[in-house]
């Protein structure tokens, strides 16, 4: 068989760009985009995005530059992703949290050639290309005209504001556009596609480099993985600068589904939207929860039919997912990371587990799960040995990833890239243990796992535990130096109404601690916060976090210290991966 042809008809470069092209020939008149009273087929979809593409062109864009955009989920950022690969470009959205100097820095280490920003962040974009236009002055090197990007406003469509910044502006540009423009074949599904900066909660941000294959394999997995059947109402609650929405800016296309875009995650534009146009998928981080949990009455609308919900990005405590889902969110636990192309993991759930009390339920959700097809294997690896540990839910390890999600490395960093890689294996940096069914649990960030007497505690589990308190809004533990143990977890807490109309002490949730965990567990101190320190994505900095419990070294017996009896003996310390 193997003088069979390898030809141009059956052998053709894998690329999430087609399902554009099909879409608007299979679902031409289908509703595309809804943004507001904003609505697009994917008839127009296409014919704008092919309009863009040609623009790039003509504004020097040639294969691999890079074009960056600062924008929230509306419908430019939506058409970008099809349009700016179209132009043979490599798409970079920027996390529109991030500050100027970041934002500078992205622009800076990406060489942008094009700068799209949304009106609502003009303010921050000019403050940026000040720092990037002055540091190139500055610069020894005298620098070249074309390391300063282009910058392009793009007006709300819905409710223009007339903001500019510089001549142009996005809608002339798919006006001037050409609708005939022929975007060159993808020869190589390798070539890249999109370049995203992690959020660099423990590290520096890095430039994550995803190739048109990574990107037409993820999306596929991910609606399989998620089961997400055809004609989707989609809501844009993860923003799409966040591993390119977790692939659904490609997947939507694919089902022939409904983009309904959203300025703003507030709780009342999202019930607001769910409820006008029959929401039936979202995806979102925990704290997402949160605010729809948190929702004063006249935010709220009733949900009436089930939102299928894909959450991930941190650990939801199980008793917020007990919640979402008694309000009408049937909720998918996934895990992930930038470099994996968004999840990695899914919980995929098996019907056994639906004879469970609810609340077992939630605690088996709240489990990161099994590896999406895409990947080749996933694992749990001790990193001294190599060898995977046991399945048996206890033995924490390093999580190891391989397959066509993992990015192909980092953007100008070798070093890192070749770091990242080991044996064949991707390193997530996460720890976690695998249950005897195979399904992996996350522990924790290996920088955030807390060594007590040896023992090895999952800031995790902790505050899962922490959550249950009825009085707790959020919760976050991180290590604090304790003079017999090494180190000892310590509690930061955000009250409910910041605790303003009933008291919750110290003693309280140290004592429903005692309940709930292990003695050895138990947070030996309790902080009260406002709020948590989070990054733009909203991580929890633990760092940050850790800076304060430093300060609060514990030497003594408090009311929740413990007695070594307590602990079991085995010592299982992980050194910090
Ligand atoms: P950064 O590493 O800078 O935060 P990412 O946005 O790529 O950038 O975050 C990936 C990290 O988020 C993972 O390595 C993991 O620690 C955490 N994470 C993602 N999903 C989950 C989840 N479902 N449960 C626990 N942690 C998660």
């Amino acid at each position: 068989m193997d003088h069979l042809p390898k030809c141009k008809a059956n052998y053709v470069p894998l690329t999430p760009l087609n399902f554009l092209n099909r879409a608007a020939s299979a679902y031409a008149n289908r509703n595309s985009i809804i943004y507001e009273r904003t609505r697009f087929t994917w008839k127009q979809t296409h014919e704008r995005c092919l309009r863009l593409a040609s623009s790039l062109r003509s504004l020097n864009i040639v294969k691999n530059s890079v074009v960056s955009v600062l924008a929230p989920n509306i419908p430019a950022m939506y058409e970008m992703h099809f349009a700016v690969p179209m132009a043979g470009a490599v798409l970079n959205a920027i996390n529109t949290r991030l500050n100027a100097k970041n934002i500078a820095s992205i622009l800076r280490h990406s060489e942008a050639k094009v700068f799209f920003v949304d009106c609502q962040f003009v303010s921050l974009a000019s403050e940026a290309m000040r720092l990037l236009i002055g540091d190139s002055q500055e610069s020894t090197f005298v620098a070249a005209e074309s390391s300063i990007p282009l910058v392009i406003v793009i007006d709300d469509i819905d409710s223009p504001t007339g903001v500019r910044l510089g001549e142009l502006e996005y809608e002339q540009l798919i006006l001037k556009g050409n609708p005939m423009f022929v975007p060159d074949e993808i020869l190589d599904e390798w070539d890249p596609i999109t370049l995203n900066y992690t959020s660099g909660t423990t590290s520096e941000p890095k430039g994550v480099v995803y190739s048109h294959r990574g990107a037409y394999l993820s999306t596929l997995s991910l609606i399989l993985g998620w089961e997400m059947g055809s004609e989707p109402i989609y809501l844009w609650s993860l923003p799409m600068f966040h591993c390119n929405g977790w692939t659904f800016t490609w997947g939507i296309a694919a089902r022939g589904g409904t983009n309904v875009c959203l300025r703003n995650t507030t709780a009342y534009d999202m019930y607001r939207n769910i409820s006008l146009h029959k929401v039936t998928h979202m995806c979102c981080a925990p704290i997402i929860f949160n605010i729809l949990l948190e929702a004063k009455p006249h935010e709220r609308q009733k949900i009436v039919s089930t939102v299928q919900t894909l959450t991930g990005g941190a650990p939801p405590p199980a008793s917020l997912l007990e919640k979402m889902e008694h309000l009408g969110f049937h909720v998918t636990h996934a895990y992930g990371l930038t470099e994996a192309t968004g999840p990695a993991l899914v919980c995929e759930w098996q019907s056994e587990w639906n004879q469970l009390p609810r609340h077992e339920q939630a605690k088996i959700k709240a489990r990161q799960g099994i590896s999406i097809l895409t990947l080749a294997d996933a694992d749990v690896k001790n990193m001294n040995t190599m060898r995977s540990v046991p399945r048996d839910g206890k033995t924490m390890g390093e999580i190891v990833l391989r397959g066509s999600s993992i990015m192909k490395g980092y953007f100008k960093d070798e070093k890192a890239t070749s770091k990242a890689f080991d044996n064949g294996w991707f390193k997530t940096g996460d720890v976690g243990v695998i249950h005897p069914d195979g399904y992996m649990e996350i522990k924790d960030r290996s920088k955030d796992v807390i060594i007590s007497g040896g023992e090895n505690i999952s800031s995790v589990e902790v505050e899962n535990v922490l959550y249950r308190h009825p009085k707790v809004l959020e919760a976050a533990v991180v290590a604090m130096p304790h003079k017999r143990w090494g180190e000892s977890p310590c509690a930061f807490i955000v009250a409910k109404n910041n605790g303003s109309d009933e008291d919750v002490r110290e003693v309280d949730i140290i004592a429903h601690c005692r309940k709930n965990l292990s003695h050895f567990m138990v947070p030996k101190k309790v902080e009260f916060l406002p709020e948590l320190p989070r990054n733009p994505t909203g991580k929890v900095l633990k760092g940050k976090l850790r800076a304060i419990a430093n300060n609060f070294v514990v030497s003594k017996v408090t009311t929740g210290e413990i007695s070594y009896d307590d602990q079991p003996p085995q010592i299982l310390a992980l050194s910090r991966l």
